[in-house]
């Protein structure tokens, strides 16, 4: 899945410290991720995009994380997020291109692809928390912590991580399998959504297949968790049986489909970078 980059290793650690040689920075801006152009997803270093026309005007380059390296003792990169006081739109210099973060996963891209994803998790968080939440002063990213803080009220606010739920229902040798009602989603993947207030991520599982599908569910099954930075989001998911009548009839607003495929017809996934495709690729290779 995309998390998984070994030998290298995300250490998340707020760890704050002056920008240095050799650094990465992420500049997003409206248009995307600033890249280098190529056939493989390359980061400015911090002398690289202090060059760049534009660059560094009004930015505050912040801390992100790092990169480890799980054998060689002591190598690492480090990563900061240029921001910016606005959204702006500053146009890719030549020899670098801008790209949406949801074109980064999919590819087999690996370390590049987790760490331009998971910055545009923390981009969209700090982008979205320049004014505080209960008095409407500028905030101020925290010193000691990963966080955004009022320097009137007092306020501190840390990253959101939503929790989402994902439900690969079975009957059998069927699989349940949905399509989402938006252009550029043709794909099957598994019923999702988020958990609401108040709710255990079982009983939003049991509401989620119950809302898209109208089928109810019993035997679930906790079967792992992946962070999901295009959306903000960690995505548990969970294997569950039919339980009662198999008829479906499916939410059409969100949905184009929903249908129960046979284990022999389940297509190929394009790959496994999703838990999604990951958990209908193993059903369809006969793995549970
Ligand atoms: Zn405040």
């Amino acid at each position: 899945m995309i998390q998984d980059i070994a030998p290298w290793k995300l250490r998340i650690e707020f760890e704050p410290h002056e920008p240095a040689p050799g650094d990465f920075v992420f500049d997003f801006t409206r248009e995307g991720l600033l890249l280098r152009q190529g056939e493989s997803l390359s980061f400015p270093t911090l002398e690289e995009w202090r060059k760049l026309p534009a660059s560094g005007e009004g930015a505050q380059l912040i801390y992100a994380f790092r990169l480890e390296h799980e054998e060689e003792a002591g190598r690492e990169m480090r990563f900061f997020l240029a921001l910016r006081r606005t959204d702006s739109d500053i146009p890719a210099p030549e020899g670098w291109e801008r790209l949406p973060a949801r074109a980064l996963w999919g590819y087999g891209w690996g370390w590049p692809a987790f760490a331009g994803i998971t910055a545009f998790h923390l981009f969209n968080w700090y982008s979205t928390r320049r004014f505080c939440g209960r008095c409407g002063t500028p905030a101020r990213p925290g010193g000691k912590e990963r966080s955004m803080v009022c320097p009137q009220c007092g306020t501190v606010e840390y990253p959101s991580i939503p929790p989402s739920v994902l439900v690969a229902v079975r009957d059998g040798e069927r699989l349940l399998l949905t399509r989402y009602n938006r252009p550029g989603t043709p794909r099957y993947v598994l019923v999702a959504g988020y958990v609401e207030a108040g709710e255990t991520a079982e009983q939003a599982a049991a509401r989620e297949v119950m809302e898209e599908t109208g089928v109810r569910i019993r035997n679930l099954r906790y079967l792992g968790s992946q962070p999901w930075g295009l959306s903000g989001t960690l995505s548990l998911a969970f294997a569950a049986e039919l339980d009662g009548p198999d008829t479906i009839t499916w939410d059409r607003e969100e949905l184009a489909e929903a249908c129960w495929v046979d284990r022999k017809d389940v297509p190929p996934v394009p790959n496994e970078e999703s838990i999604t495709m990951k958990i209908i690729s193993a059903f369809r290779n006969g793995e549970w």
